[in-house]
């Protein structure tokens, strides 16, 4: 992930690098085609089959859903890799977003075979370009460029964008003309989005266009032996799954997986941190960054309930009616994105007016404000079981209420994050830091799955118990992180400051 040498040229467009304008839309049309089919994901797997469903129990669909997503963003850390040394960030995003639009088209054929094998391609597809595309974003921006915030903020506005078009018209689809229709408005968006980046490709001069650590030629043959070998694996265990000769216990696999993701986490941080050559201060910015790595992690195990535990509240006990109208379940899952494109800009001058101030919160202590908050949606989600618990119908305004929380403790924490790690990361681990914390959304994911696997509908009762912990754990945690963020806040500083001497002492020697 190259580091741009070109910042603030005259290009610019609204005040900030034209190729952020290609970027935004490339990502807008993925995420509409990554949310569209992820909010029908577990509705699909669990609907009967009269209405053409899969008809699979609510434990199992949770967890498969869990290891989906997990999957796509564990898959950013090859693709990161690759993006890195064999094919150079604006290549990887272009194929990735090819493989993805394949993997919708074939979700679109309307047989539960494909379902499976639709879902590996496009996991394979979102690993060569999410983690990419977002340090394309950091890559076109100097090091102490005061823009960088502001252009993850905008970049953030666009994945939410593209999220509440794909809730609503896939929502939309799969409720009037069809499951397999919803999944093949996704590849078509993504089909734009592949379109708008070719035609405007010229716009991001030379970011990523090259990989910025190449391999030797010998090096990248044995690559992509490896990589054809993996791919061969992967296609082998979907066809055994497939036709029976393995059998595969979701739940457990997503159990595994859990400690597995966490393990590899570890392992690579562990490996950059004491085998990285670092001096003291690049090792005390990568204890400030583990803190906030820690913070992400629990947050989207809570916050990932949205698309499973909470869909299904949203079908089961929500009164969805107005009027006549039945408001589509997966409309729910557009309110995290439409209360992010309302909230940004008050957000974007919340952060601008305390970093002025006297107080300046550091990056790790408004992540784990995020984690608190978001637990506390989680409070509310407890009372609104309770009710349905009682066998009434719960008002829209519960879960309402909860995205609303979750969405204001994902703008304290997400961007902030994602800006975090292209800072604290000492330079020549940046895009594989971008990847190790991509990592966390993954953890996250397969946590959230396994969480929502006790969400019996059969049992209602048990669901306030669900949230209660989800909260308790939260809140506990954030408490936790909050003091810790007390210490790891100078450490952050030295950072910036370490950052700044770099930059300016390579702009003073290359004049
Ligand atoms: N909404 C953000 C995105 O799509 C974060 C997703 C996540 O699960 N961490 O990029």
């Amino acid at each position: 992930m190259n580091d741009a040498t070109h910042h603030g040229s005259s290009t610019d467009t609204l005040g900030h690098p034209r190729g952020l304008v290609t970027l935004f839309f490339t990502e807008m049309w993925e995420r509409m085609s990554y949310y569209g089919m992820r909010a029908l994901l577990v509705l699909f797997m669990t609907a009967n089959l009269q209405d053409g469903g899969l008809a699979i129990t609510v434990a199992s669909a949770t967890a498969i859903y869990g290891l989906y997503t997990g999957a796509v963003y564990f898959m950013g850390l090859p693709g990161g890799w690759i993006a890195d040394r064999l094919l150079g960030g604006q290549r990887a995003v272009w194929y990735g977003g090819i493989i993805i639009m394949i993997g919708h088209i074939v979700l679109a054929i309307p047989s539960d075979q494909t379902f499976f094998i639709g879902l590996v391609i496009v996991v394979l597809g979102t690993g060569l370009l999410k983690p990419n595309i977002g340090a394309m974003v950091g890559g076109l921006y100097a090091s102490n460029d005061e823009r960088r915030d502001s252009g993850f903020a905008i970049y953030y506005m666009g994945i939410n964008i593209g999220s509440v078009l794909g809730n609503i018209v896939c929502g939309y689809l799969a409720v009037n003309q069809g499951w397999h229709w919803a999944f093949g408005a996704a590849a078509i968006g993504m089909g734009v989005g592949l379109i708008q980046y070719r035609l405007t490709s010229y716009k991001l001069e030379g970011v990523s266009a090259l990989p910025a650590d190449p391999l030797s030629a010998k090096s990248r043959q044995t690559s992509w032996f490896v990589i054809g070998a993996a791919l061969v694996a992967i296609a082998a265990v979907t066809g055994l799954a497939l036709s029976g000769q393995l059998i595969i216990n979701p739940q457990v696999v997503a159990e595994y997986t859990a400690f597995i993701i966490t393990g590899v986490f570890l392992l690579y941080f562990g490996y950059i941190y004491f085998l990285g050559k670092l001096n003291s201060t690049e090792k005390k910015s990568m204890l400030a960054l583990l803190l906030i790595c820690f913070a992400s992690a629990f947050f989207w195990s809570g916050f990932e309930q949205a698309g499973s535990s909470m869909n299904l509240f949203a079908r089961d006990y929500t009164d969805r009616m107005i009027g006549s109208f039945e408001v589509p379940t997966a409309w729910f899952q557009s309110l995290n994105s439409f209360f992010i494109i309302l909230l940004s800009p008050f957000f974007a001058a919340l952060w601008i007016s305390l970093g002025r101030s006297v107080w300046d919160p550091s990056s790790g202590f408004k992540c784990a404000v995020g984690l608190l908050i978001m637990g506390s949606g989680f409070v509310a989600m407890f009372f609104a079981a309770e009710v349905a618990a009682r066998g009434l119908t719960v008002a829209p305004y519960w879960l309402i209420l909860t995205y609303f929380l979750h969405t204001v403790g994902e703008l304290c924490l997400s961007p902030i994050a994602l800006s975090a790690v292209t800072k604290l990361s000492p330079r020549r681990f940046a895009g594989q830091l971008m990847g190790v914390f991509v990592l966390t959304y993954s953890i996250g994911n397969v946590i959230a799955g396994v969480m929502a696997g006790s969400y019996d509908p059969e049992a209602i009762e048990t669901i306030p118990a669900l949230y209660k912990q989800i909260s308790m754990i939260s809140i506990g945690a954030a408490l936790l992180f909050i003091a810790i963020s007390l210490k790891t806040k100078p450490w952050e500083k030295l950072a910036a400051n370490e950052n700044k001497d770099e930059e300016s002492q390579a702009t003073s020697q290359a004049t």
